[in-house]
């Protein structure tokens, strides 16, 4: 398998997008390091599934990053891709939400990557997949600490890619569209308070209204396209921002 003896760490992957990233990433042969919250025996039922380690770490706490970092050791592939969100108008915005934003989606990244970057160099082979946002490229309402989160790992993303242009390690985004996760889920109460809306109208007014596609992104296909920028057919593929959002930003 291609990326046998590769080892990637992917963070926020015990859920959603990140366990998908992990599950496809681990069937073409990477050992794969968990990350993320959850329950302690779901947690321990995938690192026997995907005969992974797992590092608790809250990457909110820098000090806690730099120990997950040390003890994966060098990684070859490292997906930053743990995120959270919030929304309300932004007057309300509660600034504890604004701050954890910022933390998680943004600023984390900068400390996985700065920590792995040395490694990847000295070997002359990396890549790092940052799992940005269809909110990445545009904005919805209500939700400025994500958008201006997700805009901003765009940006880290382009920067370090030219950084690391002759180094052999690439650098990319992947924006998702809707995806159905639990991140999504958790937004509908607060988006049917925000818009004065039934659930039934956030999915389909709100949420899929974005979407040409009238279909969420899955996981999978979000999972295939990172095991995509590992191949090494992908090396000159380097501070792009992917897009797999249904036609969302087509329009
Ligand atoms: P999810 O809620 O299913 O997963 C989030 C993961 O992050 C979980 O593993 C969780 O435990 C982990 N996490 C949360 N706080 C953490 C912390 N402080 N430290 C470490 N880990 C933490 O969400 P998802 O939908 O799979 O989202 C994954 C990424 O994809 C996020 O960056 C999100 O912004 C992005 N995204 C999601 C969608 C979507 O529609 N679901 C669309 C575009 C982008």
């Amino acid at each position: 398998m291609f990326l046998d003896g590769k080892k990637a760490l992917i963070t926020g992957s015990t859920s959603g997008i990140g366990l998908a990233v992990a599950r496809s990433l681990r069937a073409e042969g990477a050992e794969v390091v968990l990350n993320g919250f959850g329950d302690a025996g779901e947690i321990a039922k995938l690192c026997a599934e995907l005969g992974a380690s797992y590092s608790g770490a809250d990457l909110t706490d820098v000090a806690q990053v730099e120990e997950m970092m040390a003890e994966a050791g060098g990684v070859d592939i490292l997906v930053n891709n743990a995120g959270t969100q919030h929304v309300s108008p932004v007057e309300d915005f509660p600034i504890d939400k604004w701050n954890l934003i910022i933390a998680l989606n943004l600023t984390a990244a900068f400390h996985t990557t700065r920590l792995a970057v040395p490694a990847m160099k000295e070997k002359g082979w990396g890549r790092i997949i940052n799992t940005a946002s269809a909110h990445s490229l545009t904005a919805s309402p209500f939700k400025s600490a994500y958008n201006a989160s997700k805009h901003g790992i765009a940006g880290f993303t382009k920067t370090i890619a030219l950084e690391l242009a002759q180094t052999g390690v690439t650098a990319n985004c992947i924006s998702p569209g809707y995806v159905w996760t639990p991140l999504i889920e958790g937004q509908i109460p607060d988006t049917m308070k925000a818009r004065g809306l039934s659930r039934e109208e956030v999915i389909n007014d709100v949420l899929l209204a974005k979407q040409p596609t009238k279909k969420f992104v899955q996981p999978e296909e979000v999972g295939a396209l990172a095991v995509f920028l590992c191949r090494e057919e992908a090396g000159n593929v380097t501070g792009a921002n992917w897009s797999i959002d249904g036609g969302w930003t087509a329009e």
